[in-house]
């Protein structure tokens, strides 16, 4: 089993240099790699494999001594990504890579091999640059793999490594109707159950959500080029890192719950693609927030054995009662509450919906009828 952990790392000023040498040599050769492979595919029709571009690498370097400064393995990690970018673009058949600019907001390089970890001295050593103080506060065990350092917007370094603890995936555990959960997305709480529980973002979040708001007006309200635009662009950089800190302590603590209390848990499959075009702030923030909780939950589901469940997003769930199978077309967005034409029953929308995302995701599986 693979896990990924991540550390904040407190480089001094040597090392901050070779950090940058190392994010600026990787870019360098992505690019060259990209283009490489771009003017290949154009001339001749062909396309150039990773490991015909790594023997390059080494008549480059006779051509920029300032590669040579480089850990030479970091270099062959970034046509490894840009490999790894070419996957993902023939296989979901979009995103073509792209170039690589200075102005990222993350800067990063990888480490495939070769650095050591030592949690007694909180440091970790990279070939090339040596011990580097690292906070290590949670020890594990197993193979490093590769490990990726990166800076932040606003300016923190950290490492996440690769771990294979060489441990089997446990078998998954059987599931009924009474240890399964639906979930479903809320507009006003972060999520609602079929159990009736309704999840808001915790109020610290909500609050750091609310003063991003208000700086992002003052950044536009500052002078292009200016000191304090630049100045209130860095409190913004700050703010979205704190909000991706908040919301992950979060979803962490949410999703073991869920995964612990249930053995299958039921999901809509969201469009997110189409959800990331909508151009309220508040509203785009939270729907990154439900796909990187939906990762969360698939990846713990696959540690300890539990199933995910998934139901299209065609099948009506808001609309249809869940007592009786009523199809209720008249129900709008504005609808908090609605009571069944049908069979009487009054329903909260949100927990109806969650319901019936439980009830379609087992009925697919023929564990219940509907
Ligand atoms: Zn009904």
């Amino acid at each position: 089993m693979l896990k990924a952990y991540k550390y904040r790392m407190y480089p001094d000023e040597n090392q901050i240099e070779m950090f940058h040498k190392h994010f600026g040599a990787c870019r360098y050769i992505y690019n060259w790699a990209l283009e490489n492979k771009i003017k290949s595919y154009e001339q001749e029709g062909k396309s150039i494999s990773r490991f015909e571009l790594n023997g390059k690498i080494r008549m480059l370097k006779m051509e920029f001594e300032w590669l040579k400064e480089v850990n030479s393995q970091s270099l062959q990690g970034a046509t490894l990504n840009l490999d790894n970018a070419f996957t993902k673009f023939f296989r979901e058949k979009k995103g073509f890579p792209k170039f690589k600019s200075k102005k990222n907001p993350v800067q990063s390089f990888s480490v495939p091999q070769h650095y050591e970890v030592d949690f007694d001295g909180n440091k970790v050593k990279l070939p090339k640059i040596g011990w580097i103080k690292t906070k290590l506060h949670r020890r594990f065990e197993g193979n490093l793999k590769t490990a990726t350092i990166s800076k932040t917007p606003s300016g923190k370094y950290f490492i996440s490594i690769l771990v294979d603890d060489e441990k089997d995936l446990p078998a998954k555990q059987k599931f009924n109707e009474n240890n399964t959960v639906g979930i479903d997305v809320g507009i006003k709480d972060f999520a609602i159950t079929s159990n009736g529980e309704k999840i808001d973002n915790p109020k610290h979040l909500n609050n750091s959500i609310k003063r991003l708001k208000v700086l992002q007006k003052r950044l536009s309200r500052k002078q292009k080029g200016s000191k304090n635009r630049e100045k209130a662009r860095q409190e913004i950089a700050k703010l979205y890192e704190k909000i991706a800190n908040q919301r992950n302590d979060f979803q962490h603590k949410l999703t073991s719950r869920f995964i612990s209390e249930n053995q299958a848990i039921a999901l809509e499959t969201l469009n997110i693609s189409g959800m990331l075009k909508n151009h309220c702030l508040a509203q785009s923030i939270s729907d990154v927030s439900w796909s990187s909780f939906v990762t969360k939950l698939e990846y713990k589901a696959e540690w300890y054995g539990k199933t995910i469940l998934r139901i299209g997003q065609f099948e009506p769930s808001t609309k249809i009662c869940n007592i009786c199978g009523y199809h209720n077309k008249k129900i709008t967005l504005a609808d908090r509450k609605w009571q069944c034409p049908d069979c009487g029953e009054t329903h909260d929308r949100d927990v109806n919906a969650a319901i019936n995302i439980k009830k379609f995701a087992l009925n697919k599986q023929n564990l219940i009828g509907i």
